[in-house]
C-alpha cells in the first residue's frame, strides 16, 4: 500500500488491532520515506459462488439492490433496506467460511425480508425458489398465514384488548 502523502512503497506497521468483532484488522503504518503515519484496514473477503461457478465478493450493495427490487411500490425506507443488508452480512459472516454458495446468501434474506414487507418478501421468494406455479405461491401464503398466527405480536394485541386499552 503506498503512503497516502508521498506515494512512498515502504511502510512499517506501528501497531494493529482487531475490529469489527475480528472480521477486519486495523493497521497503522509509518512510511520509510517520509515518515508520516496512515491506516490500513485489512479485511476478510467472503467470496459468493454463483451458480455459473463465478466467484465474486460478498457485497452489502449488491444485496440492497435485490431487495430493493423485490421492494419496488412497497412502503420500504432506504433504511430499511440497509439495516436488512447489515443483517443478512452477519448473518453470513457468522458461518465462519471463507465462501458460500449465492443461494445461501438468498437464504439469509428471506427471513429478514419476510419481516420486512410480505408482499415484497413472496416477490423475492418467487424468484429465489423459482416458482413453478399458483400452487407455489398458494403454499407459500399459507406458510405465512401460519406464521403470522404463531407470531407473538398477535398475543400483544389480545393483551391490550383484555386491558379494555383504545388505541
Ligand atoms: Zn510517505
Amino acid at each position: 500500500m503506498r503512503c497516502p502523502f508521498c506515494r512512498g512503497e515502504d511502510s512499517r506497521v506501528v501497531d494493529s488491532r482487531e475490529v469489527e468483532e475480528g472480521q477486519a484488522i486495523r493497521r497503522r503504518r509509518s512510511c520509510s520515506a517520509c515518515g508520516r503515519r496512515f491506516t490500513t484496514i485489512e479485511e476478510l473477503v467472503l467470496s459468493v459462488v454463483k451458480r455459473s461457478g463465478v466467484t465474486e465478493p460478498f457485497s452489502r450493495e449488491k444485496v440492497v439492490r435485490g431487495v430493493r427490487r423485490a421492494c419496488q411500490g412497497r412502503p420500504v425506507e432506504e433504511d430499511a433496506l440497509q439495516q436488512l443488508a447489515h443483517q443478512v452480512e452477519e448473518t453470513v459472516r457468522s458461518l465462519g467460511v471463507a465462501e458460500l454458495p449465492s443461494h445461501e446468501v438468498g437464504l439469509a434474506i428471506l427471513g429478514p425480508l419476510r419481516e420486512l414487507d410480505e408482499v415484497a418478501y413472496l416477490r423475492f421468494a418467487s424468484v429465489y425458489r423459482s416458482y413453478s406455479s399458483v400452487e407455489d405461491f398458494e403454499k407459500e401464503i399459507a406458510d405465512l398465514r401460519a406464521a403470522r398466527r404463531g407470531a407473538p405480536s398477535g398475543d400483544d394485541e389480545r393483551t391490550s384488548e383484555d386491558n379494555g386499552e383504545q388505541p
